[in-house]
């Protein structure tokens, strides 16, 4: 998918509504549509980069940038005492939306284990 008809890049440009929990220049967070727990947040660059498997060296400090940002976000959403940062990657990874993005997920109580055990 590229960026014409990639649907958060039209988040960026606000021709689709988003809850915003932070944006800045090169960057914007908002609320998931369907959380998977209490604080359930993306934050994306606003730049189109398909995934984490497209990262260039040009993109370092962009990224730092990004994940610099999510602890003092976490902990604005209610998230004090922790959270977890997920990037899903590709087929393997089960991404769904090719515009890079990190989930962050948190709340009051501790969260699932990270990948079920099979029997
Ligand atoms: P994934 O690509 O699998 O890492 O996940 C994409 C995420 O984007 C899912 O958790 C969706 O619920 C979320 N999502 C899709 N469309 C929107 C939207 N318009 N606003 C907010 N979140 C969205
Ligand atoms: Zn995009």
């Amino acid at each position: 998918m590229n960026a014409e008809n990639c649907i958060f890049c039209r988040i960026v440009t606000g021709e689709i509504p988003s809850r915003k929990v932070h944006e800045d220049d090169d960057l914007l967070a908002f609320h998931d549509i369907n959380p998977l727990a209490p604080v359930h947040f993306l934050v994306i660059p606003k730049l189109h980069i398909p995934s984490m498997a497209g990262l260039e060296p040009r993109h370092e400090q962009l990224m730092g940038r990004l994940m610099g940002i999510v602890g003092s976000l976490a902990a604005r959403e209610g998230s004090v005492d922790g959270f977890r940062v997920i990037c899903n990657t590709g087929r393997i990874g089960r991404q769904d939306v090719h515009h890079l993005h990190v989930h962050v997920l948190g709340g009051q109580s501790p969260l699932p284990g990270m990948i079920a055990r099979p029997e």
